[in-house]
C-alpha cells in the first residue's frame, strides 16, 4: 500500500451510507484519502466508506485477496 494514502478502519460495526457506492451498510466503516501527485489537487477525503470500496481503491485488482487477509483491518491494532 502507498504510505501516503490514508486508509484506516474507524468503526467495527456501524450503520451508514457509503460515500463511494451510496449503498446503505451495517458493517465496518473506513476512512480513505488517496495520495495526490499534483500538489494543488486535493483528493476527496472519504470518512464513511465500506469495506468493498476501500479495498478496491487501495489494492485494485488484488482487492479480494487482501480483503480475505483483512490487511486494512489490522491497522486498528496499531
Ligand atoms: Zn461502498
Amino acid at each position: 500500500m502507498n504510505k501516503y494514502q490514508t486508509a484506516k478502519i474507524v468503526s467495527l460495526k456501524q450503520s451508514y451510507t457509503c460515500q463511494m457506492c451510496y449503498k446503505p451498510k451495517f458493517e465496518k466503516m473506513y476512512e480513505y484519502q488517496a495520495y495526490s501527485y499534483v500538489s494543488r489537487y486535493k483528493p476527496e477525503y472519504f470518512t464513511k466508506i465500506c469495506r468493498d470500496c476501500i479495498y478496491k481503491e487501495v489494492f485494485g485488482n488484488e482487492w479480494r485477496l487482501n480483503k480475505r487477509k483483512g490487511v486494512l483491518d489490522e491497522m486498528l491494532a496499531l
